[in-house]
């Protein structure tokens, strides 16, 4: 036997672990014990055993890489030894060769049946044997390799298993013709669909046809590792839910060809619901804002626009691309927002704010009202803060008009000689006038918030109070008074004028009172005046001819008689063209002053025109009575006249209708008297006559 026999290839001894075998020998016979000792010592190491319960024994103690066993032995031949190695667990993988003297086909049928795995033959030859055990022990390394290998890959196998069951993300695999080969458990999970139901073409049952068909068009356009598929589908889950998952497959490439597909499903249900949720909250809230007529924004805490509504662009112009992540300061300037700085400091730190500012843009004045709420964090931190912006110029300008308009009725009311005042339902006062101070004497702090009795006092309260009642029941009063205001006597021309609500209530009166004092007069006068001869200060002709009915009336009442006097100066003419029309009008006084002297007061002197004069005498006796007054007349315009140290001499004519039941008319008797003063003038002047009915 040479050396080079005895080594293995080295093909094999690379495969071969570290150690030697081991070989155990079974004879009952040592004498070939000995021989097989003989062939295997060198590089074996080999043990021996001469019974079968000895092999056994040693089997399970030592675990021999392979058995050498004599068929034939007494009490226990080498195929009982052989069934009980293979039934038994601990030793069903050592081989065995068994060792026979008989050259029979049956008894090496029955020895493979028993799990042997090769025949040697007795006699022996020695590179058979060797050939024969060199290549089962190669064959039974080999298989223990593989055991080991499989055992290792099954380990892998269910590590990885344990990795995806454990993995909360949903696995898969397909296979190149859209077969379920794999999923894990969340998988599982996320459809439903356990125990394998996945499996093959299960998973398509979970989704819409066309979505099917659409991943496997997809996945089969996928031709290289680099490339992958990302999309979102919908999958029934088996209870019948729907579930939204996030799915991203990959190819599996092997030596450049596809060989099956590998993903994940996410299910991102709940955050599509949740995203959904809040874009439907964002559209909200922006629907909310925009419907706003203000600018609302929100600003973060370094002062950048987060959120605008529309109204920036509406009223501003300013576009949400010219403003979202912009700073205030860029957004509006420095100027502006030198003016808005203090405000946004006060907000940051934490405070809310309100406050007006104008604002110039594109040479238009706005006027803002701004308020300013902070973004508290749960720990109260600030985060930012919410802007709301009304546009208040219209407000504003309203205002400076309406100020403006009051600035000018102010001047108005201040200058009107016209004492104004408003009072509220209380009776006190809450506006009045420089004129009604300076009537009455008062001061603003005199009249303000005061009671109009207290203001007036008790006497010219009580004149006004039942027209200021009415006033305040709603009804405008016009009233005149005459008061005594600051020691002088006034007459009052007043409205009161109530201050309705658009309700209908009355919430205050206005009054209005005008000085109608010198008016009054000037009334007075020219009544005076339209019934009074100027020059002499007697009745004039209108005055006279109602005076005239009056006393008919009264006499023919009481049946009185009556004298109507016509009396007419002589010669007139030649005093005026003598002595001049002046010296002619103090004639006529001086004339009048005579004749109101010659009669009672309660008859009645009047000039008609010119030179002539009327007097009514009444309540006379007889004719003669009124002949009487008339020579009396003439007695006293016969006395000396000196005017302006000028003498003249002066006569008149009188004309009498005398009626002693008043049966005729103002305008018979001043005819008749005329009639009757026509005769005196004929019979030569300075004399009377008298008609008599
Ligand atoms: P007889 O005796 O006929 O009455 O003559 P007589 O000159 O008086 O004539 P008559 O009465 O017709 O003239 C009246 C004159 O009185 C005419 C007019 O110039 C004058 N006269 C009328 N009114 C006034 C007046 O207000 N002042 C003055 N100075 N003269 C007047
Ligand atoms: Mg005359």
């Amino acid at each position: 036997m040479s050396a080079s026999d005895l080594a293995l290839p080295p093909d094999v001894l690379i495969r071969l672990p570290a150690g030697r075998p081991l070989l155990l020998i079974v004879d009952d016979q040592p004498s070939n014990i000995q021989v097989l000792y003989a062939i295997f010592k060198i590089d074996h190491d080999v043990c021996m055993a001469t019974s079968g319960a000895d092999a056994l024994a040693f089997c399970l103690a030592r675990q021999p890489d392979l058995i050498l066993l004599d068929v034939v032995m007494p009490d226990m031949d080498g195929y009982a030894v052989c069934r009980e190695l293979k039934n038994n667990p601990l030793t069903s993988h050592i081989a065995v060769i068994f060792v026979t003297g008989q050259n029979d086909p049956l008894v090496e049928a029955r020895g493979l049946d028993e799990g042997g795995v090769d025949f040697i033959s007795k006699p022996f030859h020695e590179r058979v044997v060797r050939a024969r055990v060199r290549t089962h022990l190669i064959l039974k390394w080999q298989t223990d390799e593989l055991r080991v290998k499989q055992l290792e890959l099954r380990q892998r196998q269910a590590e990885l298993e344990a990795v995806h069951d454990a993995s909360p993300l949903a696995l898969f695999h397909i296979d190149i013709w859209g077969g379920c080969t794999y999923v894990n458990r969340a998988y599982e999970q996320m459809s439903g669909m356990v125990d394998g139901a996945a499996l093959g073409l299960g998973w398509r049952r979970q989704m819409d046809p066309d979505e099917v068909a659409l991943l496997l068009a997809t996945c089969s356009g996928l031709t290289n590792a680099q490339q992958h598929y990302d999309g979102t589908h919908r999958f029934r889950h088996i209870d019948g839910g729907t579930v939204v998952a996030q799915v991203r497959v990959a190819p599996i490439v092997i030596d450049d060809v596809v060989t099956g597909y590998v993903g994940t499903a996410e299910d991102v249900t709940e955050r599509r619901a949740a995203d959904a949720a809040l874009a439907a909250n964002e559209k909200r809230l922006r629907v909310l804002t925009d419907s706003i007529p203000a600018l609302i924004c929100y600003i973060g805490i370094e002062e950048q626009f987060q959120f605008c509504n529309i109204h920036y662009e509406r009223l501003l112009g300013l576009h949400p691309e010219k403003i979202l992540g912009k700073t205030l300061l860029q957004v509006y300037g420095d100027d502006a927002y030198a003016e808005m700085a203090p405000h946004v400091a006060a907000v940051l730190a934490g405070n809310s704010v309100s406050y007006e500012r104008s604002l110039r843009i594109d040479e238009r004045e706005w006027y803002l009202q701004s308020e300013y709420v902070p973004d508290l964090g749960q720990d109260g931190q600030v985060l930012g803060f919410y802007a709301m912006v009304t546009d208040v110029t219209q407000r504003r300008v309203a205002e400076k008009n309406l100020a403006a308009g009051e600035r000018r009725l102010r001047t108005i009311t201040d200058n009107l000689p016209v004492a104004i005042s408003y009072m509220d339902t209380s009776q006190r006062f809450h506006f009045a006038n420089p004129t009604l101070y300076a009537w009455t004497g008062t001061t603003p702090e005199t009249v303000l918030g005061k009671s109009l009795l207290e203001v007036m006092g008790p006497d010219l309260y009580e004149e006004r109070r039942v027209h200021l009642e009415r006033a305040l029941a709603g009804e405008r009063v016009d009233f005149t008074t005459t008061s005594t205001m600051v020691g002088q006597e006034h007459h009052l021309q007043s409205i009161y004028l109530p201050d309705m609500a658009a309700d209908g209530q009355v919430k205050g009166v206005y009054t209005l009172s005008n000085d109608i004092t010198v008016l009054k007069k000037t009334e007075h006068d020219l009544r005076r005046l339209a019934r009074e001869d100027s020059l002499t200060g007697l009745p004039n002709r209108a005055h006279l001819y109602d005076a005239l009915n009056v006393v008919l009336t009264r006499n023919r009442r009481r049946g009185g008689a009556i004298a109507v006097l016509f009396l007419d100066i002589d010669h007139f003419k030649l005093v005026n063209d003598r002595f001049g029309h002046a010296i002619g009008d103090l004639v006529l006084q001086e004339f009048a002053t005579r004749l109101t002297k010659s009669v009672r007061t309660t008859d009645l002197v009047a000039r008609l025109a010119g030179d002539e004069f009327v007097i009514i005498l009444e309540g006379l006796g007889a004719t003669q009575e009124a002949h009487r007054i008339a020579e009396k007349i003439l007695q006293l315009v016969g006395k000396p006249w000196l005017l302006n140290g000028e003498k003249l001499d002066i006569t008149t004519s009188i004309g009498i209708a005398f009626d002693e039941a008043c049966l005729r008319s103002g305008a018979e008797l001043l005819s008749d008297a005329d009639a009757a003063l026509y005769e005196a003038k004929s019979a030569g002047r300075n004399t009377f006559r008298s008609h008599v009915y």
